[in-house]
């Protein structure tokens, strides 16, 4: 529909149509298909930001099940996802030199390497096996995915449990990006400067795929770069962009001495999602670019979008994360009463964008929905307005900037330690993430170790982001008023306060 107009652009490439994105999309299918890889089948990919990320995440679900992972994963954490997702292949960049390689070859899974040229347009790759004696024969028809076939696996943080798996279909995603495009009312004149990683949902759903639904263009940067950031408002001339607060916060910490460069920039709006904006950021951003600033709330589970502000004329309110935007919103009790507005309890959602359910999982499933509601584990109201306010998490997790930690999976690392006895992860306030990743640990008896060899042995096994910052030793982990050890509060309760 879109054939000649611009898809994808990256700093120094030249730019991809959508007529060279459906181009790309075939050859991939193609390229999965005669390695055996089929409609569902999981691909996991490990690719660094960038324009082939996001061309890879379109095309290989365009024929299977794209499984996107975070590239700074440990060869443990590979282990678990790998084997989690029962991958049939994986998709990786050879110049990473990540520990996936060699992981999902102990794993018996096929490796197919992906690779770029520089002269190519942007998001532009060939697929091939590593090894010579995999099946290479071409698939002469490319066998295309159906709407409710699976687009996207993604694992969520769990509060009691390790990472569960998200399945996202082609009906959830596809509804789930025509709802932010509806919301920024999109348009195939609109450019969006992506500078989220694309192993999560919000640069996957809320960049790059709410995008291609409106047919316009996504700048696919490597990644967030508070010193590049303002040369690529003026080299790309974004009409938007969208990120966590934290990075709201550094891209403001800089706007001063680039000033020049901030008052050509032309946005038609700025989004934040997936972490609390402070209403002081919204504001001072605001001043800053001379633009609206949106800020939305998002779930992996809901395919990203549940609620939004909107766009002028309507009311932004600080401090809300807007209207329901695509999916009923509601608030219910533990009975599963729906509450008028006013009344604070678990938000709950459903729709087109939502997930039918965690996979394998029956147990979470049976808590996570409520008579065809799902419950999001956030607390909150609605105003008389509709507008939602999010008021606090039932679940465990930790959410350091947008980045999300099961507490359990760094306290079985921690307890692999020798030294430890009891370790037990928490969310501790910090300034400018919102929340930062503590510990408490029992040492065993007559053993001794202090809080930088916990954290050395931690960021062996675990991604930099999830390796607590702050251990505290203790002779007991304080209880709840059950004789549960309570995460929520713990960082209160220890006087831990904002880092
Ligand atoms: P994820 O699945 O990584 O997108 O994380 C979803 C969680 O992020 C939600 O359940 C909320 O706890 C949190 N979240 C997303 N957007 C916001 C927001 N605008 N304000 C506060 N928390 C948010």
């Amino acid at each position: 529909m879109y054939g000649d107009r611009t898809a994808l652009l990256a700093p120094g490439r030249e730019p991809l149509t959508y007529m060279g994105l459906d181009g790309q999309a075939a050859a991939t299918v193609s390229a999965l298909n005669a390695q055996g890889v089929r409609r569902n089948d999981r691909v996991a990919v490990v690719l660094p930001n960038g324009p082939e990320m996001a061309a890879a995440f379109v095309s290989i679900a365009s024929g299977a099940t794209c499984a996107p992972l975070n590239p700074a994963y440990r060869a443990e954490e590979f282990r678990f996802y790998l084997s989690d997702l029962d991958a049939k292949a994986l998709v990786v960049d050879r110049s990473l030199d990540s520990a996936v390689v060699g992981v999902a070859e102990s794993l018996g899974i096929p490796v197919l390497e992906l690779t770029a040229s520089e002269l190519r347009p942007a998001g532009t790759f060939t697929l091939k096996p590593f090894s010579e004696t995999a099946a290479n024969s071409t698939a002469a028809t490319p066998v295309f995915a159906e709407a409710d076939d699976i687009a996207l696996v993604l694992h969520t943080s769990g509060t009691t449990s390790r990472p569960k798996i998200v399945p996202l279909s082609h009906a959830n995603v596809c509804a789930s990006a025509a709802n932010i495009a509806r919301t920024l009312a999109l348009t195939p004149d609109d450019r969006c400067l992506n500078i989220m990683p694309l192993f999560h949902i919000h640069g996957l759903m809320g960049a790059v795929l709410s995008s291609f639904s409106a047919g316009a263009a996504i700048v696919a940067t490597p990644g967030f770069d508070a010193m590049k950031f303002f040369g690529w408002l003026d080299e790309f001339k974004p009409s938007w962009y969208s990120a966590v607060p934290t990075m709201h916060q550094i891209i403001l910490a800089r706007a001063d001495r680039n000033r020049d460069l901030v008052e050509r920039s032309k946005m038609r709006l700025i989004r934040s999602s997936s972490a609390a904006l402070p209403p002081q950021v919204m504001r001072e951003l605001e001043q800053t670019f001379g633009a609206p600033v949106i800020e939305s709330y998002g779930m992996t589970e809901a395919a990203h979008q549940m609620a939004s502000n909107p766009l002028p004329p309507n009311p932004r309110k600080p401090g809300s994360v807007g209207l329901a935007a695509g999916p009923e919103v509601a608030v219910m009790n533990d009975a599963g009463d729906l509450l008028p507005s006013g009344e604070t309890a678990e938000i709950v959602i459903r729709g087109a964008n939502v997930t039918a359910g965690y996979d394998k999982n029956p147990d979470a499933n049976k808590t996570a929905f409520s008579a065809g509601w799902f419950r999001t584990g956030d607390q909150g109201y609605l105003d008389a307005e509709g507008y939602l306010f999010i008021t606090g998490r039932l679940k465990e997790i930790i959410n350091r900037g947008g980045e999300k930690i099961s507490p359990r999976e760094v306290d079985e690392v921690l307890l692999d330690h020798p030294a430890v006895r009891q370790a037990v992860t928490f969310a501790m306030p910090h300034r400018t993430l919102g929340e930062e990743v503590a510990a408490a640990i029992v040492l065993a008896e007559g053993a001794t170790a202090d809080a930088k060899q916990i954290r050395e042995f931690a960021s062996e096994r675990l991604a930099a982001f999830k390796v607590p910052s702050r251990v505290v030793f203790l002779d007991e982990i304080p209880k709840g008023p059950t004789g549960k050890v309570q995460r929520i509060g713990l960082a209160e309760k220890l006087g831990l306060t904002s880092a």
